[in-house]
């Protein structure tokens, strides 16, 4: 099957979705649930828990309940920030490890618990749709590094998954408000407010293709913070002091839903029975009680927004579209406080807890084939060059690069007098042109001149609509040929799957084939050049030197015969050492020929 599901791995809650006719679906579990908490209970010896059943032992039993693992992933202890240690399971920091979580009596990785998590996803779709998945696009802030966007890959592999692509979430979401189809340039601010983190990302869009202009946040503030700041209003009006666990988890709940309900209502009723001893507790919390807790915490996002844009080099008003995502974007104060910093309404089109998934489910559907009308080319498949002295591959736009780019490199000429270049346009993993695609090729003339002497620029530009533009200049005359080459980038996962198969299988003989040919090329020039430099100063070198070259001369010939070769690179190295003085003459005969001795 060809499906791709697309997942939000969020730090509180996770969904996947799937293309189906030609929509982005979100999958329910058997409950009918589409969020899926973040949170592994580990017990005893049996499967971790996972999800709501999890998140409901938070309370009961805090130190095996593991969540907000995102916060973790691909992180080295050393890297943790000393308030990343407020969680109630252990923390494992060793400064150059990763960082390990204990629970459950057994020790793991946070790649292992996002596995667990995608698991569940896995499982949880596999069951709504009657078939197995394999492949995913998992999302990431757009601020994970390295070590955290191949922390997740691994983590999607660990549950059974082939990754096809990480994605950055702010990207996820403007496909799902369905930005990439606005106009072909725009630029747009993302304002996720989730439960525990806040990212607000600058993009800019330009024909299909997305760049991160800017980001910044806080990883630390979210709906969480306001949750706190009504939950101790609430123990002063209940008088609920000390630390019952079950009562101020109890007030804990009552505050989320009473928050919930003041998005759409201006006041929200609370009823806890009960909540100490035989006393119950009755209060009504009004929107502006609730704004009013909620400003401080909100207001804190307006200097990360006002950096991010300062960053992006933007003012509010170059901005074309302002988006949100996140649950707690859901709060009208949130909206306001939005439009106040940006100057201009959010776009609330898209349902702002789905919009990330669904944008992963989008992209899925991008690779799988499912979606066809969007252009959405972000990387480079395979590595694109050309081919030079020896038949080697040389890259230029190396394979997984970000889409625009340009990028060239100089050529010289390998034979004296050639009067043109044949440029050769190759795709493909291999160390040796002839195993790599042909896109095309074309001629560049220049001028006569000795062998490496002429220099020939080439530069590889792909566009956002992936057309590659090849460019050839001698850089001597200005004269130039620009051709253009339409299948660089489209190409089907098969072909670049059986490519880079292809390559791994190879590489060993591959780099002894191009290490092989790297040093036949150093020999023929040395090879030349010391015939040459006898031409010219043989009469000036020691009788017993000359022998001793041209001993090593002989034995650089039988080495090529050879094949083997270290001992090619042997004699290379030796003849290059016994003609330094040989070397030292040519310099003074041409100093003197000049003129400056
Ligand atoms: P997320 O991390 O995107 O799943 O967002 C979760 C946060 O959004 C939690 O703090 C929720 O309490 C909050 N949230 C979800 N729905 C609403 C709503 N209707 N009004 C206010 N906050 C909400």
């Amino acid at each position: 099957m060809n499906d791709i599901v697309g997942i939000d791995l969020g730090t509180t809650n996770s969904l996947i979705g799937i293309m189906d006719a030609g929509f982005p679906i979100l999958l329910a579990d058997a409950n009918g649930e589409r969020l899926t908490p973040s949170v592994v209970h580990f017990s005893g010896a049996g499967a971790p828990i996972v999800g709501r059943p999890a998140a409901r032992m938070r309370v009961v039993s805090p130190a095996d309940t593991v969540y907000s693992v995102k916060r973790f992933i691909g992180v080295r202890g050393d890297e943790l920030r000393e308030d990343d240690e407020a969680v109630s399971y252990r923390l494992l920091r060793t400064p150059g490890q990763s960082v390990r979580i204990a629970a459950g009596a057994k020790e793991h990785s946070p790649e292992e618990i996002s596995a667990v998590i995608l698991q569940k996803l896995k499982a949880d779709a596999e069951t709504a749709l009657g078939r197995p998945v394999s492949r995913a696009v998992i999302t990431v802030p757009a601020y994970f590094n390295d070590g955290q966007r191949n922390a997740t890959k691994r983590a999607g592999e660990l549950a059974g998954f082939v990754v096809e692509r990480i994605v950055n979430e702010p990207t996820a979401a403007a496909l799902a408000y369905g930005l990439d189809k606005l106009k072909s340039r725009a630029k747009i601010a993302v304002y996720d407010l989730g439960g525990g983190t806040f990212d607000i990302s600058i993009l800019e869009l330009n024909n299909g293709v997305f760049e991160v202009l800017a980001t910044n946040g806080n990883t630390h503030l979210g709906g969480d913070d306001i949750d706190q700041a009504i939950v101790s209003r609430l123990r002063e009006k209940s008088g609920l002091t000390g630390d019952d666990a079950t009562a101020v988890s109890r007030l804990r709940e009552a505050a989320i839903e009473a928050k919930h309900r003041l998005s759409a209502e201006p006041v929200a009723r609370i009823e806890l029975p009960f909540v100490r001893a035989t006393e119950s507790f009755t209060y009504e919390l009004s929107r502006a009680e609730c704004d009013e807790l909620s400003r401080p915490i909100i207001e804190r996002t307006r200097a990360h927004c006002l950096r991010a844009l300062a960053d992006a080099k933007l003012g509010p008003a170059d901005l074309d579209e302002v988006i949100l995502v996140g649950g707690a974007t859901r709060m009208p104060l949130v909206q306001a406080t939005v439009a106040e910093i940006f100057g201009r309404p959010p776009n609330l089109s898209q349902n702002p807890d789905e919009a990330v998934a669904i944008g992963a489910t989008i992209q899925a559907g991008i690779l799988s084939g499912a979606v066809r009308d969007v252009l959405l080319l972000d990387v480079t498949p395979l590595s694109l060059g050309i081919e030079t002295f020896g038949g080697l591959m040389n890259v230029i736009i190396p394979r997984n690069s970000t889409i625009p780019i340009k990028a060239g490199e100089m050529f010289t000429t390998a034979v004296n007098n050639q009067r043109a270049m044949r440029i050769q346009v190759l795709q493909g993993e291999r160390e040796m042109a002839r195993d790599n695609w042909a896109l095309g090729e074309f001629d560049i003339a220049f001028e006569p001149a000795p062998k490496g002497v002429a220099r020939v620029g080439v530069q590889f530009e792909i566009d956002a609509n992936g057309i590659l533009h090849v460019l050839a200049r001698d850089t001597k005359t200005g004269a130039e040929k620009i051709v253009e080459i339409n299948s660089a980038v489209d190409v089907s996962d098969e072909a670049v799957e059986a490519m880079i198969g292809d390559s791994l299988e190879h590489a060993f003989e591959d780099m002894n084939e191009r290490v092989w040919t790297e040093a036949k090329l150093k020999a023929e020039e040395m090879l030349g050049a010391v015939e040459n430099a006898f031409a010219l100063v043989g009469d000036a070198v020691p009788a017993d030197e000359k022998a001793q070259v041209a001993r090593l001369v002989a034995e650089l010939r039988s080495a090529l015969e050879s094949g083997e070769v270290q001992r090619l690179k042997n004699a290379n190295s030796a003849l290059d050492k016994a003609t330094e003085p040989i070397a030292a003459l040519l310099v003074e005969k041409a100093m003197a020929d000049a003129g400056l001795r």
